[in-house]
């Protein structure tokens, strides 16, 4: 009756329920948002724990069961359900979000809570194991990632729970994690967008230095196209840079293994352009961009090992040549 391709493993293992529940420090003033109930085990508790349930489900049948589950209990007028894709539908204010996802999802609804507004106190979520190792590593981690320092960006999170998969029925492939991701509050005041573009290419090969990097032609010619883009509408409008879009596109160079954010392995075998010499059109850029990353002591340095104040630092300084990343 489950559906592998909705990523329904139920958790059979009502201790480790309980261990959730007492991990996530719900109060009894809180709504609480879950996503993929399934048929209700997390809910049930959830209904004790807080004020109210709001849980988005995308199997009708489940949504079904899940209402029979507590028609007719002091519950049912403390649970919403919606059905739908949690990935398309307009999320409701919560305090807290306690889920057991479809696995799936993890990347994009890590994100979209990011994003939503107001900010939520904070989401108790499980994960793939691996993909939990991913969201919490700290520089010099082998898993230390663009997920790593994007999400660490927005939020503090940290690891809760390892969960073995016979906690499952089906149990799954892997091993999962309870991991809690905590906004930050106030968020950066950095673009998200701009931030994104250049972690996208520091992490791209995040072994390299990035003086190897940033020499790579690919690299240089699409932040020299937007770089003269900018130039030419500064001049135009008067220094006004306001809603105006910009041709380039860093998203462009290569982004293979999104859905975990995971970046291209360094051991391939195509070597990667890099501007020759003689090649003076792109010369004085490169020099200005080289200019930067020197300035910075960032030259020698890889993307694996830098923290998430490195990042921001040498954001700053390329933007304060005019060189922008999204
Ligand atoms: N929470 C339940 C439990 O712990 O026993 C079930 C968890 S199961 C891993 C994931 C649930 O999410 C399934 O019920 C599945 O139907 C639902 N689901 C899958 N994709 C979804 C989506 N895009 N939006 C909302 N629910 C989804």
């Amino acid at each position: 009756p489950f559906h592998k391709s909705k990523g329904q493993h139920i958790l059979k293992n009502p201790l480790l329920i309980d261990t959730i529940i007492e991990k996530s420090g719900i109060k009894s003033t809180d709504i609480i948002l879950e996503i993929g109930p399934g048929t209700g085990n997390l809910t049930k508790k959830l209904l004790e724990a807080g004020k109210s349930v709001i849980a988005v489900e995308l199997d009708p049948r489940m949504v079904l069961e899940l209402q029979r589950r507590f028609q007719g209990t002091a519950f049912s007028n403390r649970l919403k359900v919606i059905q739908g894709d949690v990935l398309k539908c307009d999320l409701p204010y919560f305090d807290i979000c306690v889920a057991n996802i479809p696995y799936q999802i993890s990347s994009p609804l890590t994100f979209k809570l990011l994003a939503h507004r107001p900010l939520f106190r904070c989401a108790v979520i499980m994960f793939q194991r691996e993909f939990a190792m991913r969201l919490v590593a700290k520089p010099g981690d082998t898993l230390y990632c663009r997920l790593s320092v994007n999400t660490q960006l927005l939020s503090r999170v940290s690891h809760l729970l390892k969960v073995g998969k016979n906690n499952f029925r089906p149990p799954p492939k892997v091993d999962s994690s309870v991991v809690r991701i905590e906004p930050r509050k106030p968020q950066p005041s950095v673009s998200f967008k701009e931030w994104d573009g250049l972690v996208r290419i520091c992490f791209n090969r995040k072994n390299k230095t990035l003086g190897s990097i940033f020499r790579q032609k690919s690299v240089l010619s699409i932040l020299e196209k937007n770089y003269k883009t900018l130039q030419a509408l500064q001049l135009s409008q008067n220094g006004s840079l306001e809603d105006t879009e910009i041709a380039m596109d860093v998203s462009t160079l290569g982004d293979a293994g999104e859905e975990l954010g995971m970046e291209i392995d360094d051991e391939r075998d195509e070597e990667e352009m890099e501007v020759e010499e003689g090649d003076t059109r792109t010369s004085d850029f490169k020099d200005k961009v080289l200019g930067v990353l020197k300035q910075g002591g960032f030259e020698e340095k890889r993307s694996s090992k830098l923290s998430q104040e490195d990042f921001m630092y040498l954001l700053s300084v390329f933007n304060k040549v005019g060189i922008h990343f999204s």
